[in-house]
């Protein structure tokens, strides 16, 4: 019998270097990277007790300067080597690894094999650095036959691909899982898995190559003025309102955000309705202030779902369609754990 953790043949892994912190050098001018990805390898030689890795290095970023062409070109990556490798292992600058991670995550449906994605708050040559623990953990975990699907392994945690958000800038424990366990977590070599579903999903991996980035995400204060959201109904066909609380649209006598909403919704575009609060989700149905919107436009909301997965998702389905009533559908099709509460379409 296999022990948790113990691992019994070697896997083949393909290391994707993309830069970040975790490959940065100090230079004048800040922290660049630089490092390579075969470089990254000499400081996990203990890899090599458990797994084959190969190397490529798409590109070399500070993952601020990563958008979503980075995302289809990683997910076609994948898709080019998959039948390749046992696992993946994505290195990434941490700013914008939680987008990262959730795109991929719509983009590869339904893996087997373990996508992870990680990275570091210090760079790897430096002597207090996390990133090797980071990288080795990574490798281990994308070498477990129990692993699957696209995940983020940092500070000992691995994040389902839809549910990190960075919440600290500087320490090691830089990822949360919002509103979702952890699915593992690895201590001294041990990966001890709290979600151990391999196998439950039986349908065949799938690949999309489309992302539509016309979402637009308005953030709200007390006192914005909806009118301001006409200028860019022509440039956009998604608009995510992040609102207070469960959700809510104010009026302050001049009804404007309804009128938006009004406007965006019968010209075909998407609203979609989200929460600034990290935590717990949205449900527009709790206050008047949000029911009443709800009911009127039947706009979708974010619920459970991360913000960085409610910009994915977004920017995915409608990649796929435009379609007012498929997108709900799939929107509301839990991905990748992005879906807790799931309502009557
Ligand atoms: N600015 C860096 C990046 O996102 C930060 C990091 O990797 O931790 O690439």
């Amino acid at each position: 019998m296999m022990r948790p953790g113990i691992l019994m043949e070697s896997k083949k892994i393909l290391l994707i270097a993309t830069g970040g912190t975790i490959a940065s050098r100090h230079t004048e001018k800040g922290l660049s990277p630089q490092i390579t990805g075969k470089e990254l390898l000499g400081y996990i030689p203990e890899a090599k007790d458990f797994c084959r890795i190969d190397v490529i290095q798409p590109f070399s970023l500070d993952s601020t300067n990563v958008y979503w062409k980075h995302w289809v070109l990683l997910g076609g990556l994948i898709r080019e080597h998959y039948e390749e490798y046992d696992g993946f292992v994505i290195c990434h600058g941490t700013d914008t690894m939680a987008y990262t991670a959730a795109a991929l995550s719509y983009l590869i449906r339904h893996s087997a094999k373990p996508v992870v994605i990680t990275g570091a708050q210090r760079p790897i040559d430096l002597p207090d650095t996390d990133a090797r623990t980071n990288l080795l953990d990574s490798v281990r975990f994308a070498s477990d036959v129990r692993s699957h699907d696209v995940c983020i392994v940092f500070g000992g945690m691995v994040i389902a691909g839809t549910r990190a958000k960075k919440e600290r800038t500087k320490s090691y424990d830089a990822f949360s899982s919002i509103n979702y366990p952890p699915v593992a977590v690895i201590q001294d070599r041990r990966i001890i898995f709290y979600i151990d579903d391999k196998g439950h999903d039986t349908a065949p991996v799938s690949f999309s190559d489309a992302l539509n980035p016309k979402v637009f995400l308005y953030r709200m204060i007390p006192g914005s003025n909806g009118s301001d959201l006409d200028a860019l109904m022509d440039r956009y066909d998604a608009l995510i309102i992040e609102s207070f609380g469960v959700g809510g649209i104010p009026d302050y006598g001049d009804s404007s955000f309804r009128e938006a909403i009004r406007k965006w919704t019968s010209a075909g575009k998407v609203v979609v309705m989200a929460t600034q609060v990290p935590n717990e989700g949205s449900d527009m149905s709790v206050y008047e202030v949000g029911h009443a919107v709800k009911n009127a436009y039947n706009i979708p909301e974010s619920y459970d779902m991360t913000l960085e997965a409610v910009i994915a998702k977004t920017m995915w389905i409608l990649g796929r369609t435009k379609n007012r009533t498929e997108f709900r559908e799939l929107f509301y099709t839990s991905i990748n754990h992005d879906l807790l509460f799931l309502p009557e379409i």
